[in-house]
């Protein structure tokens, strides 16, 4: 069993409890205007330039066997035409362009998971992230049974947008699910993220349903995500699912806008992180809705 996995993040604190090592999976079926890591949407692999690195010497643009790279005042990529043989990045003097996503079997992602797990303690493990995990659900659930035997915790970051037949699989294997709810409304959740929310919120109901330990998030994106009216409607729908709901407010980074930068595309998201204060506003929201068990940053 072979997946696409584009990074792995060593000693990750934010990846749920403790210290774990977390894997990112390639390809997502949504596409979030603010996407953190726009570069783990495509499933497939890809030649990822980075403009801040590149001295313009157009060594790249010479070697390459397929001609796929053109130079004016940066480098811009055929990504048809790219074979992704390498050649241009090994020649590259500015380690500017790089394979963005790399095929391997769950046994060699387990054991990159399995690698620091002598300082993963009571409360560490191992997390998957994305992308989606569940669009690769099969290899997912592999990796995190390997896991599992090796006597790790396991979890998954995900946004619940897969058929059902994938949760009864991960639930087998993942100790914590960390899901995303990001918009409430239906229609603008297809309007802007491309499919409706339906699928989520039935899968997050019946994994409540199961017992299993989630945590709901929701990143408070400016101008999309962080209204009062989605927020509260949030956490109004799942206390009513679950009256012991757990919900984390992400705060908004903006320090992905320089990979829109390499991609040629604008970052449609203005403003910036929310201060304490600011913070505090939407914790009496949830307050108010009933949410108990606020999880902050
Ligand atoms: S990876 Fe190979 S085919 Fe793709 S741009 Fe570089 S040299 Fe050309
Ligand atoms: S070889 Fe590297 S540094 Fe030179 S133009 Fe290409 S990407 Fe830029």
């Amino acid at each position: 069993m072979t997946g696409v996995i584009f990074d792995l993040k060593r000693f990750a604190v934010h990846d749920g409890g403790g210290l774990r090592s977390t894997l990112f999976l390639k390809g997502c079926p949504l596409r979030c205007p603010w996407c953190q890591n726009p570069e783990g949407m495509e499933l497939r692999p890809a030649l990822w330039y980075s403009p801040g690195e590149c001295l313009g010497c157009g060594t790249c643009r010479a070697v390459c066997p397929e001609k796929a790279l053109t130079l004016d005042e940066r480098i811009h990529i055929n990504q048809e035409a790219c074979t992704l043989c390498g050649v241009c990045e090994e020649a590259c003097p500015g380690a500017a362009l790089k394979q963005m996503g790399r095929e391997i079997t769950a046994e060699e992602a387990a054991e990159l998971l399995l690698r620091d797990q002598v300082f993963f303690g009571e409360q560490g493990g191992v997390t998957l992230s994305g992308g989606e995990v569940l669009l690769q659900w099969e290899f997912a659930a592999q990796v995190l049974k390997l896991c599992r035997e090796a006597g790790a915790n396991t979890a998954i970051e995900t946004c619940l947008l897969a058929p059902r037949r994938a949760l009864e699989v991960m639930l087998l294997v993942t100790d914590h699910f960390m899901i995303d709810i990001k918009i409430l409304d239906s229609s603008r959740h297809e309007e802007l993220l491309g499919a409706g929310n339906q699928q989520i919120l039935e899968n997050y109901r019946w994994l409540v349903e199961q017992g299993a330990d989630v945590l709901v998030r929701t990143p408070l994106i400016p101008g999309y995500t962080d209204t009062e009216e989605n927020i509260r409607g949030i956490a109004r729908f799942i206390r009513n699912v679950d009256p012991k709901a757990r919900y984390e407010l992400l705060n908004f980074n903006p320090l992905c806008r320089s990979k829109y930068a390499a991609l040629e595309q604008e970052y449609p998201v203005e403003g910036r992180a929310l201060s304490q204060k600011e913070l505090e506003r939407y914790y009496r929201i949830l307050e108010e809705e009933g949410i108990q068990y606020i999880v902050k940053e």
